[in-house]
């Protein structure tokens, strides 16, 4: 039967599931509090440069692919897909940088100049990836963390180790170099936690990125954005943005309905992908499922201070994906999770669209962005933000070898603060709630509210967790359980 849906905010998760749901008939109304779609994924225009705010790394094409497949539609209906050349760079000190080729046997032979064996090493870790790769995203992944069980197969029986050891233990025990160690370690820092704190089950994070590659859409991760935009409004559901909701009705334990900007507006159920915690502060107190005490123990994934910097020049020795791992992970990572303050010393990274795609800058100039990976909760003051600018673009001038001070044209900045005001985020996350341990599958929060009927949960803080491609599958897996003809 078909029913009024609204959905709260317009991010991957919120959109994935306004296509489903629309396509099963129900009638499918997002309101977006920004004026713009497709939340931590907006886009940044100015002078002729264009930047993705948020997201830069498409991995996974597979799950984007299911995706629009799912609709009997393919991701280049809506955006061109480019296979990134090498895929990226990591400097490890002046003129020392170990470049990541875009194909698993040209990564192996770099492995083997590093270290003796590296070769036939890696390739030994790379079929294991692969084979939990099949298991999570093929399935696992689409579960609905509603109970232990559905972790439980004769496929991942043989791997429960793998869930109580790490990502780095196993690391550490095929390979000694450190900067190889590095390598292997970086792909689950998008799933929020430290190596040292993420199963070895996440491994497939290495699959993805050796065996699947790096990719770049064409004008960038916010064309995805707009294809999904697009799909959504094709099957039928209305999107509408400068909307923010203010409140989630509730009457006798049932959702009613959401107030937007004043108005009270009547549906028959309500899915936010807003932030977990905000979503809840929108319900009066007694129907909320989980205490301020619950969210302050929860390991949250890194909130981020970013710049977008419009340089005068091409900027040289640097891949359209640059990470700059100079100075010591463990120290950065202390004060990211255990001991949160602002690092002294930070790892960061940068992207250069403009090496790839015309459209990110002028001909002749280039597009930066750079990100420090940051505790939430601290705090964030203009001052801080210029003083990391100058300590990065010190280190970064140092490093590759070239001026780029002088050739600045502008920066823009995010930090905390704008997370909170723009998103709603929980203490500035970036990347919602870390894929630890006991942040996994059914441990996280749930989809489906225990205390209020017919409302539900998407999004970044839910299952399966941080990224693009979670957040597609996460408003998939939602969508079914709303109305199980979706499969
Ligand atoms: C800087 C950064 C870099 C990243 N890099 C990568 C990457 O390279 N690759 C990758 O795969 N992933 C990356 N991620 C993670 C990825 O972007 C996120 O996991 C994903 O976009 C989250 O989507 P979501 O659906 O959970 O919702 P969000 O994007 O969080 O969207 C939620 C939406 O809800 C809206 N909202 C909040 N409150 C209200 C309200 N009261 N009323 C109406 N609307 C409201 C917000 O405005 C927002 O638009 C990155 C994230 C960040 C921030």
């Amino acid at each position: 039967m078909s029913q009024s849906i609204a959905v709260i905010g317009s991010g991957f998760s919120s959109l994935a599931a306004a296509c489903y749901l629309a396509k099963a008939g129900h009638q499918v109304t997002v309101f977006e509090k920004n004026n713009t779609f497709g939340g931590r994924a907006r886009q940044l225009k100015k002078d002729g440069f264009t930047f993705d705010i948020g997201p830069t790394w498409y991995w996974m094409p597979d799950v984007f692919e299911r995706f629009f497949g799912d609709f009997g539609k393919k991701p280049e209906d809506y955006y061109q897909l480019i296979k990134l050349s090498p895929a990226y760079s990591v400097y490890f000190g002046k003129n020392q940088a170990i470049t990541i080729a875009d194909s698993l046997e040209k990564i192996k032979e770099t492995f083997e100049q590093h270290e003796k064996g590296g070769a036939a090493k890696l390739q030994k870790f790379i079929d294991a990836a692969l084979d939990n790769y099949n298991i999570a995203i093929k399935d696992l992944v689409y579960r609905p963390g509603i109970s232990p069980l559905e972790l439980i197969t004769p496929k991942t029986a043989m791997k429960v180790g793998q869930f109580f050891s790490t990502i780095s233990r196993d690391v550490r025990a095929a390979f000694k170099n450190p900067h190889l160690v590095a390598i292997l370690e970086f792909p689950v820092l998008f799933l929020g936690a430290k190596p040292s704190n993420t199963p070895a089950f996440y491994n497939f994070m290495n699959y993805a990125d050796f065996g699947l590659g790096t990719f770049h859409p064409k004008n960038g991760m916010y064309s995805v954005v707009q294809g999904m935009v697009d799909l959504a409004k094709e099957l039928g559901a209305v999107l509408k943005n400068d909307q923010n909701v203010t409140s989630i009705l509730v009457d006798q334990g049932k959702a009613q309905g959401i107030e937007v900007n004043g108005t009270q507006l009547f549906f028959d159920k309500v899915l936010s992908g807003a932030d977990y915690h905000h979503t809840e502060t929108l319900l009066p107190k007694n129907y909320r499922q989980y205490s301020e005490a619950y969210w302050t123990k929860r390991t949250f994934a890194p909130s981020s201070l970013l710049f977008y910097v419009g340089f005068e020049k091409q900027i040289q020795n640097v891949e359209h994906h640059t990470l700059f791992f100079d100075v010591p992970f463990e120290k950065h990572a202390e004060s990211i999770y255990d001991d949160p303050k602002w690092p002294e010393e930070p790892l960061f990274y940068a992207s250069f669209p403009s090496k790839t795609d015309d459209s990110a800058a002028p001909i002749g100039k280039e597009a930066g962005i750079f990100l420090i990976p940051l505790a939430v909760g601290i705090q964030d003051t203009p001052e801080l933000r210029e003083t990391y600018f100058e300590k990065i673009m010190t280190r970064f001038e140092f490093l590759t070898g070239q001026s780029v001070k002088k050739s600045i044209i502008f920066k823009e900045s995010f930090c905390l603060n704008d997370f909170i005001n723009d998103y709603n985020s929980y203490k500035g996350n970036a990347y919602g709630l870390a894929n630890t341990l006991m942040q996994t599958a059914f441990l996280r929060p749930k989809l489906k509210s225990k205390k209020v009927d017919g409302l539900f949960f998407t999004g970044q803080l839910t299952v399966p967790g941080p990224g693009v491609p979670p957040s597609l599958i996460s408003g998939k897996i939602v969508s079914g359980l709303m109305d199980q003809s979706i499969k």
